[in-house]
């Protein structure tokens, strides 16, 4: 996600005008929606011109090293606008904030508040406060459990029109050893099956064709309501949702997914054939050190099984590279696992040490440079996979959401198949035929770049 302050989609010179810049994943995205909507709901004016901005927000990541010095460099930019513009307050919320709390409020002496991943119900009021005329005091709003969203929360949303995110659930319950995001986000909590299915609902009325669902653990949702097969009830129910098109699972860990779930795939047209699964690693000890369930041969039957049961399936997943005692054995069989597999897409990502996560006190750390080489080689082996995969596709004639004019050229139009994701895979290009946004076409493949096809509409 951009750095930018986010466009804005209502503006009154009178009201008190708000700059947003949201940084991070697609639940932070989410977050960031429900407060830009809260906002407005109390008489709030957006503005994408830093200058004009009164108040400035900044929903800050706190993954990994990067995107926390990103949200660090972000608020440290924003902060200058208290000279050079209208900014005279200037907030952090989100991950950062929750983690680093009031150590981020000393440290960066600019902020004048600072806002947890519990408190975005609460901004507006946490904006007029901070705005009201009295002696400057750096303020903390921070609370337990994050806050979760319910249907009627207002939500302005930043995405396409026909395409949006859903949040069903927020925290994870699982330890593993390099991850901090139970420590910002804490234990696993769903959202009721009745909470989404009216949201979906709503996004459907409004002309939404698919809904992405996210969480940190989508495999899991429900638990923590008593639900044993949580995410099969909530799909039943989702695909009941008049002019929904696409339902889009993201985040399966790689243990409970019960057959149950993989037919509903292979049965329901409106569930996207696409898994998203970050599998982490392959090597036995490298796996269990990492805390995750399960070994190579638990995850080698589970693809096998998913292959089966979906016929066509696209597979997503994420590795992550340079995790401690990572040798040069366990990489190769890594590298040699991703060549073998044959995934649609693989994501690398570099281990960091996070405060407070188990991993941090692992002997055996791999320099930064080796990571860097092994996520090359990680991304070198999968490129000539996907490029195969793509000339595979040539020639076929697949269901198209049109997304709009293409961002590279308005000579072209562009969307996606089922099995690509937005914003984190490819795209279609369509260099004949006319369609609008939010529209399904029939699209027949023509030409393959590495990531992306190029076809034309066929009737
Ligand atoms: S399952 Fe995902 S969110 Fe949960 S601890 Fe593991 S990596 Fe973190």
């Amino acid at each position: 996600m951009p750095s930018r302050l986010i466009t804005p989609t209502r503006s009154h010179s009178k009201k008190t005008t708000i700059g947003f810049v949201n940084l991070g994943c697609s639940k932070n995205q989410v977050d960031s929606e429900v407060m830009l909507g809260t906002l407005v709901a109390d008489g709030f004016a957006l503005t994408d011109n830093p200058k004009k901005a009164e108040v400035v927000i900044i929903n800050t990541c706190g993954f990994i090293e990067e995107a926390k010095q990103e949200s660090i460099d972000t608020i440290i930019a924003h902060g200058k606008l208290k000279e050079t513009g209208s900014c005279r307050v200037l907030i952090a919320a989100g991950c950062l904030a929750q983690r680093y709390q009031g150590d981020l409020l000393k440290q960066l002496p600019e902020l004048d508040g600072v806002v947890g991943t519990g408190e975005f119900g609460k901004i507006a009021e946490i904006c007029r406060d901070l705005l009201a005329p009295k002696k400057r005091q750096q303020r903390l709003w921070i609370s337990e459990p994050p806050y979760l969203y319910e249907a009627d929360a207002p939500r302005l949303r930043l995405g396409k029109a026909h395409s949006a995110y859903v949040k069903i659930a927020e925290g994870c319950n699982r330890n593993c050893a390099f991850c901090a995001i139970p420590l910002m986000r804490g234990k696993q909590r769903s959202r009721p099956v009745e909470s989404i299915v009216a949201e979906a609902t709503r996004l459907a009325a409004e002309g939404v064709k698919e809904i992405n669902l996210i969480s940190q653990d989508t495999v899991n949702y429900g638990v923590d309501l008593g639900l044993r097969h949580g995410l099969v009830t909530l799909l039943r129910e989702l695909v009941t949702v008049k002019d929904l098109r696409w339902i889009r699972p993201f985040y399966l860990y790689p243990q409970q997914v019960s057959d149950a779930l993989l037919d509903l795939y292979a049965g329901e047209e409106k569930i996207t054939k696409y898994i998203d699964m970050p599998l982490q690693h392959i090597n036995d000890r490298m796996l269990k050190k990492m805390h995750r369930l399960g070994d190579r041969a638990a995850i080698t039957s589970l693809v096998d099984r998913i292959r089966t049961r979906i016929p066509g399936v696209t597979f997503r997943t994420a590795f992550i590279v340079g995790f401690p005692g990572e040798t040069e054995q366990a990489f190769d069989e890594l590298r040699g696992y991703v060549a073998e597999a044959q995934f649609d897409r693989v994501a690398v990502f570099l281990y960091s040490d996070e405060e407070d996560t188990p991993a941090v006190g692992f002997d055996d750390k791999v320099e930064r440079p080796v990571m860097n080489e092994r996520r090359n080689e990680l991304l070198a082996v999968q490129e000539d996979i996907a490029a195969a995969r793509g000339k595979d596709r040539i020639g076929s004639v697949m269901e198209v959401l049109v997304e709009g004019v293409s961002e590279e050229t308005d000579l072209l139009l562009e969307g996606r198949h089922e099995g690509l994701a937005p914003e984190i895979d490819g795209v279609v290009y369509i260099n004949d035929g006319s369609a609008t946004a939010g529209e399904l076409v029939k699209v027949e493949i023509t030409d393959a770049a590495l990531y992306d096809l190029v076809g034309h509409i066929v009737t």
